[in-house]
């Protein structure tokens, strides 16, 4: 029972001289509408599938916005969000960064929130997000709809890196937006198909497996993370934990600085020193490396995958001693 087989064809003969619901894979293939399907059900809306996360980012800001709007943006969200914004400031549009704990500025035309936010963790105010007049995006990407229904809380689209918990094994690179309304989810299909900022289907194939996996992959991932989370918390060579008891991932602050911290990230032999988050397979790294500034210079995210927990704890604690 894995997925429909794969079809990678760029064309479907027409039925009767009409095209039929598929016809050119710019507009749609079967893998990629399974895929939507699956997640729209998840999120309670209506999926489409993007490249990656920031593809996805990039079709939704371009979509609901003009030249001289204004994003208010969680200023906890992930920088490379933030960074994408600003580069499309070339066409005209505005940032403005908020603190989404509180409510978002008046006058924002688009408000964009994290839950929760990375690496630092923090949970949006949802009620003071929906009460404002913009259009309310929620980027889920580390609570996934197993922990989190954003339209549920009042946002009007989920933005998704698949690449992360619902792609799962760090072997698919992949984005979503699942819009509350058919309407906004045709806008954007629309704006999809004329950029051709369009999912392959093998991509789409291999969420739709990885879908299958996404309860019980979230389920073990956090009662791994919360076990880890909670031993961070009480070892003397970590300053300050953030966990917000879902989900894999965390950030810890490591006594003694930059170079303590990057002693730790280079020490650990089972957990990977790398990027991202959201797989099988642990890592962490220090993310001053990238986002320096805004996050202190001795902290470390971790992403906690399905490994043993003792054996994860024991290699941490070889790493921080
Ligand atoms: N949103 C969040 C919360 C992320 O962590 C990332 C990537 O790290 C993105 C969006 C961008 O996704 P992608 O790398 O798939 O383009």
């Amino acid at each position: 029972m894995s997925p429909a087989p794969l079809d990678r064809s760029t064309i479907w003969p027409y039925q009767g001289g009409e095209p039929g619901e598929f016809y050119y894979q710019r507009y749609g293939h079967p893998a990629g509408a399974e895929a939507e399907e699956a997640l729209g059900e998840l999120e309670g809306g209506y999926a489409l599938l993007f490249p990656s996360g920031s593809a996805a980012v990039t079709s939704l800001v371009l979509t609901l916005l003009e030249p001289g709007k204004t994003i208010a943006l969680a200023d906890g969200a992930y920088y490379g969000t933030g960074v994408l914004m600003r580069l499309l400031g070339q066409w005209g549009l505005r940032v403005v960064e908020f603190d989404q704990t509180g409510a978002p500025p008046d006058g924002a035309d688009l408000v964009w929130i994290e839950s929760p936010s990375n690496p630092l963790l923090t949970i949006p105010d949802f009620e003071a997000a929906a009460a404002h007049p913009a259009p309310v995006v929620c980027d889920a990407t580390a609570a996934t709809p197993v922990y989190l229904r954003a339209l549920e809380r009042g946002a009007d689209f989920v933005l998704h890196s698949a690449t992360k918990f619902l792609g799962g094994h760090h072997d698919v690179l992949l984005g979503a937006v699942v819009s509350k309304t058919e309407a906004d989810c045709e806008r954007l299909k629309e704006f999809r198909t004329r950029t051709g900022i369009v999912a392959a289907p093998d991509v789409a194939w291999l969420l739709l497996r990885s879908l299958k996996t996404l309860r019980v992959r979230m389920e073990r991932i956090t009662a791994n993370a919360q076990e880890i989370a909670a031993r961070l918390e009480a070892h003397s060579a970590v300053e300050r934990l953030r966990y917000p008891g879902f989900g894999g991932l965390m950030s810890f602050d490591v006594t003694g600085g930059a170079e303590a911290a990057r002693r730790v990230e280079t020490s650990t032999k089972l957990i990977k020193n790398a990027t991202s988050l959201g797989g099988v397979d642990s890592v962490l790294e220090t993310r001053a490396r990238w986002e320096s500034g805004r996050v202190p210079e001795n902290l470390v995210r971790l992403s906690v995958g399905l490994e043993d927990v003792d054996e994860l704890w024991a290699d941490l604690e070889q790493a921080l001693a």
